[in-house]
């Protein structure tokens, strides 16, 4: 069965009846860039740069920043790399902003993402700086996360145009158009105004993990709560579908980075929703493409709309289960 999946690397991400699928890695770590590239990635849809900034006493320069960014897109090799914003805030912040905000009482609802990004506009800004010079040298997206209303996404373009003026002024190279920005839709808030956020943003990217943690208010962490935690929740489902159609409605691309992207039990009703973009850690990139290749979209469409008359999310696994054995 592994020879089976490695042979698929070189194999198109195509349904039966001929719809392309777009199939991304996430990277937590420059080191998982080989295996993206292993496994037939066609770009980086969610690089996590949280690691830049997570178990150290000082923060990474911007020219720090801009060489592991630069090395990333390099080793790409002209597939589009999609970064993400530093995801920090919270407890993960103790090392080096001890003190500053004290504890707070609920890191999930708190200052973390952009919102700090915001707060601190010397984070941001260096980030933003890096990622602008490092997207000289191949394509580049900005993505933000935990973006919950349009100004915040405003906010950071103004402050991205001002970083710009001020790198051309210091004769640096940059990312000529600046690069498109992305929103993350992974509040529950977000996807409710995924309309207006469309016209704010260049692509849209679904965090189907906090979107879940959200939407039913289950810590994704908590052992406690973990049977409750559920994607097939049709909250959940209703919030994916609401987003994908603002999306396409507004012609801006739109992709699914949770952990449902990579686990071929969804793919189908992924598919079925509209979406044609998927970003997962890249040893499930084989998975997700065998079953793309065995299923037709306009069924898919088909069983989706079953599926999502439905009110109770066990019944909606049955059915996708059902659709995943038969087809
Ligand atoms: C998500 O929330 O679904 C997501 C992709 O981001 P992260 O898991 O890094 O929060
Ligand atoms: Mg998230």
């Amino acid at each position: 069965e592994r020879e089976q999946l490695k042979g698929l690397r070189k194999l198109p991400a195509v349904t039966r009846d001929g719809t392309a699928i777009t199939l991304q890695a996430n990277l937590e770590l420059p080191r998982d860039l080989e295996h993206a590239l292993e496994n037939g990635a066609q770009g980086i849809g969610l690089l996590r740069t949280e690691f830049l900034f997570m178990n150290r006493d000082q923060l990474p320069d911007e020219d720090e920043q801009y060489e592991v960014l630069r090395s990333i897109i390099e080793g790409m090799g002209g597939r589009t790399v999609t970064a993400r914003t530093m995801d920090v805030g919270g407890e993960k912040l103790a090392g080096w902003m001890a003190g500053r905000y004290g504890d707070p009482p609920n890191p999930a609802l708190g200052l973390r993402a952009v919102r700090l990004g915001l707060r601190e506009p010397k984070l941001l800004e260096t980030q933003l700086a890096a990622m602008l010079r490092a997207g000289a040298h191949g394509p580049l997206r900005i993505l933000l996360p935990m973006i919950c209303n349009v100004s915040e996404v405003q906010k950071v373009r103004e402050m991205m145009g001002q970083v710009a003026r001020r790198l051309r002024r210091r004769g640096a190279a940059i990312a000529d158009p600046l690069p498109p920005v992305g929103v993350m839709v992974e509040i529950p808030g977000a996807a409710l105004s995924a309309d207006a956020l469309a016209y704010a943003a260049d692509f849209f990217a679904i965090g189907t993990n906090d979107l879940t943690q959200y939407t039913l208010a289950i810590d994704r962490s908590d052992e406690q709560v973990a049977t409750l935690y559920d994607p097939l929740h049709p909250a959940v489902l209703r919030l994916i579908q609401f987003t994908v159609e603002a999306a396409l409605r507004s012609r801006i691309p739109v992709s699914v980075c949770g952990e449902i992207a990579g686990d071929p039990r969804y793919t189908a009703l992924l598919l079925g929703l509209g979406v044609r973009e998927l970003s997962m850690s890249p040893p499930s990139i084989p998975k997700v493409k065998q079953r793309i290749r065995s299923l037709d979209v306009i069924e898919a469409a088909r069983r989706a709309r079953v599926i999502m008359d439905q009110s109770d999310s066990g019944r909606i696994a049955a059915l996708l289960d059902d659709f995943n054995t038969v087809a």
